[in-house]
């Protein structure tokens, strides 16, 4: 793992290109880029297994369906906020169910079936974010609507 200058935008690319075939059955990707976010350093590779974990969590959401009738979208918005640069990930899936809300993030925890969930996508999402790049996770969720909110520090 190399710490290197990294465009957002490019990282997040070349993810989305990994998923083209998912992603071709029927969802919809909607880019609403930041204009001119500037370079940061970071692990490179490592927040690609970021973006790769928030799009497969997202695929999986939208493959249960949305609750109404919408076309499932993925919606990814990056923008600079003070020395921060926050990138948010959305889908109009089915929500995450209250009761389990809290859980989302430990290790192991899964509501997918045997062999199709690890359960460690999250956690090593939060790990990444937070001791890697002394950034921080949020997550917002309700029926119709999941946002998980990565916020980095552009001078770390
Ligand atoms: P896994 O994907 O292997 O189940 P994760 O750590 O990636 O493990 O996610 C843990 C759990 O969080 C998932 O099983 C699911 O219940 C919930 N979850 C994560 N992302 C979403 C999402 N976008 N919409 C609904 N639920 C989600
Ligand atoms: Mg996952």
């Amino acid at each position: 793992a190399v710490l290197q200058e990294v465009q957002i935008h490019d990282g997040i690319e070349d993810t989305l290109r990994l998923f083209a075939f998912k992603l071709k059955q029927g969802i919809e990707v909607k880019r609403q880029y930041g204009p001119d976010l500037p370079t940061m350093m970071a692990y490179g590779s490592e927040l690609n297994q970021v973006w790769t974990n928030l799009i497969d969590n997202a695929i999986d959401a939208l493959n249960e369906g949305p609750p109404d009738d919408a076309p499932p979208t993925i919606t990814i918005r990056t923008c600079e906020k003070r020395d921060r640069l926050l990138v948010e990930i959305e889908d109009n899936g089915p929500g995450i169910p209250p009761e389990v809300k809290n859980r989302i993030l430990e290790p192991f925890f899964t509501t997918k079936p045997m062999g199709k969930g690890s359960g460690l996508g999250l956690d090593l999402v939060r790990r990444t974010v937070e001791n890697r790049h002394g950034g921080s996770l949020m997550v917002s969720s309700e029926p119709g609507r999941t946002c998980f909110t990565v916020s980095l520090p552009m001078s770390s």
